[in-house]
């Protein structure tokens, strides 16, 4: 991806750029910011700058170097994650890149090598790092990506430029969906407001699975509210047969009972996270007082715990439904 190409985070770029033309690229930075905002893309898309013999300061997205940095393969260019089956970044994998950050560059002009997420390296790993960034190699470039510097030891963090990205105004999110996936406003709207700004969980498939789903459950828990009790049973049955379909069920009806009360408090859809299914809302405000949304909110609390706690899950989700149809 080019420069030009990518949606948002523009101050970040900016800088970046500048750096670039200025030829003032740090050795080491640290990219911070929540879950698929683009972190990953901007460090990918700096690293087929640098490697791009076609264009200077950005990349032309077509050539032998950026074609390899965009799949993966460019030798010069590397991403240190957890090896698969593990959750730690260990010590030999550092040690690897140490040794790989010395030599010179193959076809590209700069050793690169993005940590991600770098909250994953365990402690020794992370000592080890330090070490390469007291003395960084020439012509290399070092990339940390997380969302969180909790885990990170202050003199790595230190040695690095702090480079922090926001998540994307919804708007961004939204017209990027209609724009280039061939979205309908609506429901680019309703995926930009549920993935908070993020463009990456925006397009994944499993966002968009979930929103199909929970047109579904607004359609089923709301019959159940009317005291249409068909179904109940087969809904408590299939979401209880995997836990964590079970839990993404609660934590949506949470918000839905929250989107309601909202809209009974303040007559408004400001605030409404669920747009997708708001005339539901807004027909639903009129079937609840606050106290029996409150109370429904706090069963589904209940039931939340419940499954965490390990408790069977059918019989969480059945007492839950049996509250809302107000069999209990
Ligand atoms: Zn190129």
């Amino acid at each position: 991806m080019t420069f030009s190409d990518i949606v948002g985070h523009q101050k970040q770029l900016a800088t970046l750029r500048w750096a670039l033309a200025k030829d003032r690229l740090h050795h080491a930075y640290f990219f911070l910011g929540p879950e698929g905002v683009g972190k990953r893309t901007v460090a990918l898309s700096l690293a087929m700058a640098i490697q791009c013999r076609e264009r200077d300061y950005d990349s032309c997205g077509g050539c032998a170097n950026c074609r390899q940095v965009q799949s993966g393969n460019h030798p010069d260019v590397r991403v240190v994650a957890p090896l698969a089956g593990k959750k730690e970044i260990s010590i030999q994998q550092v040690r690897e890149l140490e040794r790989e950050l010395n030599y010179r560059a193959f076809s590209g002009r700069k050793k690169i090598a993005l940590v991600d997420p770098a909250s994953l390296m365990n402690f020794s790993a992370q000592n080890a790092l330090l070490k390469t960034l007291e003395e960084p190699p020439k012509e290399s470039l070092l990339i940390l990506l997380s969302t969180s510097t909790g885990a990170v030891l202050p003199t790595l963090l230190s040695r690095c430029l702090r480079l922090s990205f926001s998540p994307l105004p919804a708007e961004v999110v939204a017209s990027f969906l209609v724009a280039q996936k061939g979205m309908k406003q609506q429901e680019a709207e309703l995926l930009a407001a549920m993935t908070m700004g993020s463009l990456g969980k925006a397009v994944s498939p499993e966002t968009q699975e979930l929103v199909a789903r929970t047109r579904v459950w607004a359609e089923k828990v709301g019959a159940l509210t009317r005291g249409d009790c068909r179904g109940w049973m087969t809904l408590a049955e299939e979401l209880a047969s995997a836990r964590e379909d079970s839990l993404k069920f609660l934590e949506w009806v949470k918000g839905w009972y929250r989107d309601i009360l909202i809209y009974r408090v303040t007559e408004s859809s400001r605030g409404i996270s669920n747009l997708a299914v708001e005339r539901d809302i807004k027909q639903q405000a009129n079937l609840y007082t606050r106290e029996r949304l409150l109370f429904l909110l706090s069963r589904a609390l209940q039931a939340e715990a419940d499954i965490r706690r390990n408790v069977n899950r059918r019989m969480a989700l059945e007492n839950f439904f049996a509250h809302v149809a107000g069999l209990r």
